[in-house]
């Protein structure tokens, strides 16, 4: 069945119409080819999952009636990732996987080697919103535009950062597993996963993020991992370990 997020969205109510915005409104009825009385489902981040029913779908506007909720709206809030500019295509797939592997929030930075320092954050918004959507998921991460990393360290809001550090070779970075599972599962809306970018993290960074008593390195194996690779990597240790597939039992 076809999902779509309706970001603008009033609280949903059982009969409430909506007019949907003309891009979701074209791509159903013109790209899907559906018409009065098909149904779809609807989330708007705040209210579960509905079923909708298209109660006209004309050329100029589509306008669909909820039905029913189907699915309670869930708090499960995953970790937030903070990544590095890379080059666009890696970013954008990124920007997927972050999402279908349940990252709350997206913060990107801008390091002293990062690729570019600015993004088109509209486009990266849409992806974030296009894989939420398809994943199933209730709500969409939020992407938030570039800020540096100095800035971000000055006022570290996170209980624990566990930054994927390419160099590590400190003993304690090889407990990748039981450090997150120690620390990770507190609060996982507070935890933040830091990969940087194709040239990886300066010495000065390094030693900025080590000195910090609640960023924690970690190693993802004895290979340098794409940015990409990282993340995807260091989200799913996260999520096995210490985050929402524990509940879902998806860790076995
Ligand atoms: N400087 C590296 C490339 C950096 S890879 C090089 O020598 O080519 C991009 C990012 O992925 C790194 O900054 C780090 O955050 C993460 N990363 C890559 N491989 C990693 C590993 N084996 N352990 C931990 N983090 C890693």
């Amino acid at each position: 069945m076809i999902r779509l997020y309706l970001s603008d969205a009033p609280d949903f109510t059982t009969g409430l119409g909506l007019v949907l915005p003309p891009e979701q409104g074209r791509y159903l009825a013109a790209v899907m080819r559906k018409g009065a009385g098909d149904e779809i489902a609807v989330f708007n981040g705040r209210d579960g999952e509905w079923l909708a029913r298209i109660a006209e779908a004309g050329k100029k506007a589509v306008r669909i009636e909820l039905v029913e909720q189907t699915r309670a709206q869930t708090t499960e809030q995953g970790p937030v990732l903070l990544i590095a500019l890379v080059k666009r295509n890696r970013l954008e797939t990124i920007i997927e996987k972050a999402t279908e592997l349940g990252a709350s929030k997206i913060q990107l930075l801008i390091t002293r080697r990062s690729n570019a320092d600015h993004t088109n954050v509209d486009r990266l918004r849409l992806i974030a919103q296009e894989a939420a959507e398809q994943t199933e998921r209730l709500d969409v991460p939020e992407v938030l535009p570039p800020v540096k990393l100095e800035k971000l360290l000055t006022d570290l809001r996170y209980s624990a950062v566990f930054f994927g550090d390419e160099d590590s070779t400190h003993e304690t970075d090889r407990q990748t597993l039981p450090m997150l599972k120690a620390i990770g599962g507190a609060d996982t809306s507070l935890s933040a996963i830091l990969v940087g970018p194709e040239g990886g993290f300066d010495d000065g960074e390094r030693q900025a993020l080590r000195a910090l008593p609640n960023v924690h390195p970690v190693n993802l194996g004895p290979r340098i991992l794409r940015a990409d690779t990282a993340a995807i990597s260091a989200l799913t240790l996260y999520q096995a370990a210490a985050g929402d597939w524990q509940s879902q039992g998806a860790a076995g």
